[in-house]
């Protein structure tokens, strides 16, 4: 277990490739309304992103 680095990434398939999970938590906080989505451009589907969140292996709260 030993190696493992901070950063760690996760395979995104809301957008479809693999991202900070910094950026995970940033697309999941403005999802639930807690962060403005205008802060997380990478997202241009906030529907699709309430819909394919909650059933991510990545998801959160
Ligand atoms: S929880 Fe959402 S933002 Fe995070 S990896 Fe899964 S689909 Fe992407």
């Amino acid at each position: 277990m030993s190696g493992m680095t901070e950063d760690k990434v996760v395979n995104c398939p809301l957008l479809d490739k693999h991202i900070e999970d910094g950026l995970c938590l940033d697309i999941i906080l403005a999802g639930n309304g807690e962060l403005k989505k205008e802060a997380v451009p990478e997202v241009s589907d906030w529907e699709k992103a309430k819909h394919v969140c909650p059933g991510c292996q990545a998801y959160y709260k």
